[in-house]
């Protein structure tokens, strides 16, 4: 018995070591995680709660604090209550500009308020939350790439819609569409410095200053 009991020991003792000698940062416990974040492999754990599995690849459901079972090889995540971030409705948020239609753009989002973010979420800027002005073509506002500020004005199925109404939100980073440069403010307009391009959009006051 006491023999068995030290063996076991032993054996958690190796175990642990094995793990821990895998450096994966995933696999520490308490490490907050975000939906998506890579949790481990099935090959290695049994996924629990908060959790969800592709392709044999173990991820984050939720946005929580990663819970890791060593002894019964089992990965969860508890929901987090505080101190975790993530957009709400009046949150000001950057995201990347993705995928591009005639009235509404997705938008990759990566940080929030001053914070970035480890994983990602999605929201999505509709034509008619862009500004008082009334606009016509999204393309005027924003292209595919560009780094936009935006405020969170609602949130259905954990997609952020995003409204850039206001003098201080709207493009801080813009590409030229010719050759991907990063244009220049030229008084009301963006100017490409490689090609002379110039090109319009819904530009923060700030543009070019905010820290990506
Ligand atoms: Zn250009």
């Amino acid at each position: 018995m006491r023999l068995s009991n030290s063996l076991f020991s032993l054996f958690k003792h190796v175990k642990r070591e094995t793990v821990m000698g895998l450096k994966s940062p995933e696999q520490k416990s308490g490490h907050l995680v975000v939906p998506g974040e890579r949790l481990g492999v099935i090959e290695e754990f049994i996924p629990d709660s908060g959790t969800f599995v592709k392709d044999g690849v173990i991820f984050s459901k939720i946005v929580g604090r990663s819970l890791v079972d060593l002894q019964n090889r089992r990965v969860s995540v508890y929901p987090a209550v505080e101190g975790a971030v993530v957009p709400k409705v009046g949150s000001i948020v950057v995201g990347q500009i993705g995928n591009a239609q005639s009235d509404n753009v997705l938008v990759r989002i990566f940080k929030v308020g001053n914070k970035k973010i480890s994983g990602e979420f999605g929201g999505i800027l509709h034509i008619s939350d862009v500004s008082d002005r009334y606009v016509t073509v999204m393309g005027d506002v924003c292209k595919t790439g560009d780094i936009v500020r935006a405020k969170v004005i609602s949130e259905k199925n954990r997609i952020f819609h995003l409204s850039t109404n206001d003098k201080s939100l709207g493009i801080v980073d813009a590409f030229c569409s010719r050759d991907g440069t990063l244009l220049d403010p030229d008084r009301y307009d963006l100017r490409c410095p490689k090609c002379g391009n110039i090109e319009k959009r819904k530009l923060a006051p700030d543009y070019g200053k905010e820290a990506i």
